[in-house]
């Protein structure tokens, strides 16, 4: 039977070191919102919640929802200008006008708590990492916590968003692993079970509740489910748990496996970016 890799506990100790490194600096996190957004809602209620422990200025900015595209621009650029903001957010997802894809290149590198702004993802390319999006980021950090040894090991990533499946294949590439990317294509081709019986790490972000069949999932192999996904009133990921974790050495719950520390991989962004 697996046992839990609970992401919820990583990220109080993290929590502690941050503290440590904060003390009495004032640090600002300002978030942007363009429009209502439930999903949003949920994420900054936790990062504001966090950043209050720790201490550090949260600020929302909610933009009314028709806000073009150049005026969202000008609003980052006031940031950007601003000293006394460390990082800036903008939450997804964004009114369909406006090119989410093309906003993080206007935040500030050095602002970009996220980590996607181009300069900084082309600096994992390089294989020289300073910001790192944070759930890729949280995923590292659950591997570093079992050992972080993953030389050779075959990976199997389900998902090639660019948030997560495609700037985690790179960052696992560089520990030199075998890394294994699949996604809807995969699935459509028939082959999505012979690759995940295929890992020792099974990495998913997917937000399909069930698609990953307990059964398929390696004896001993380490699982790590992103997906978050609302069945009835149940928030449940995109493996099978119960048939999984009698195969797999360790597992994630949903929720409190990577979500706690994606948000925390954030408040670290924000301390290193303010060089702390
Ligand atoms: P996305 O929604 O941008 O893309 C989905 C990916 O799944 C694509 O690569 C697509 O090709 C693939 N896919 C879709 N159907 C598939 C199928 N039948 N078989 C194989 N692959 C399939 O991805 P995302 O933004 O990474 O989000 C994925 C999930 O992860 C969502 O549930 C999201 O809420 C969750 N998420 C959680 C966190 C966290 O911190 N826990 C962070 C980011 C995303």
């Amino acid at each position: 039977m697996a046992k839990l890799l609970e992401g919820r506990i990583i990220a109080e100790q993290i929590k502690s070191l941050l503290k440590e490194r904060i003390k009495s600096s004032k640090l600002k996190l300002d978030s942007i919102q363009v429009g209502d957004n439930p999903a949003s809602d949920l994420y900054i209620k936790a990062q504001k919640k966090l950043a209050l422990d720790l201490g550090i200025e949260y600020e929302l900015h909610n933009l009314p929802k028709e806000t073009s595209h150049d005026k969202l621009i000008v609003f980052i650029n006031q940031l950007n200008l601003n000293k006394a903001v460390n990082g800036i957010i903008v939450q997804m997802p964004l009114p369909l006008h406006i090119d989410y894809k093309d906003i993080s290149r206007y935040i500030l590198p050095e602002k970009d708590v996220e980590g996607m702004h181009p300069v900084n993802l082309g600096k994992i390319f390089f294989g020289k990492p300073k910001i790192l999006p944070c759930t890729p980021a949280a995923v590292i950090e659950l591997l570093n916590s079992l050992g972080g040894f993953l030389q050779g090991k075959e990976i199997v990533i389900i998902g090639h968003s660019e948030i997560v499946g495609k700037p985690l294949s790179l960052l696992l590439m560089d520990k030199l692993a075998t890394v294994c990317v699949c996604h809807i294509g995969t699935s459509k081709a028939g082959k999505l079970e012979e690759h995940v019986r295929r890992a020792d790490i099974l990495v998913t972000s997917v937000g399909k509740a069930n698609l990953i069949k307990g059964e398929w999932v390696k004896e001993k192999a380490i699982v790590i489910d992103v997906g978050i996904n609302k069945v009835g009133d149940k928030i449940v990921g995109d493996v099978e748990f119960e048939e999984a974790a009698k195969r797999a050495s360790w597992i994630t719950p949903v929720p409190g496996g990577v979500g706690p520390l994606t948000v925390i991989m954030l408040m670290r962004n924000l301390v290193e970016a303010a060089g702390l």
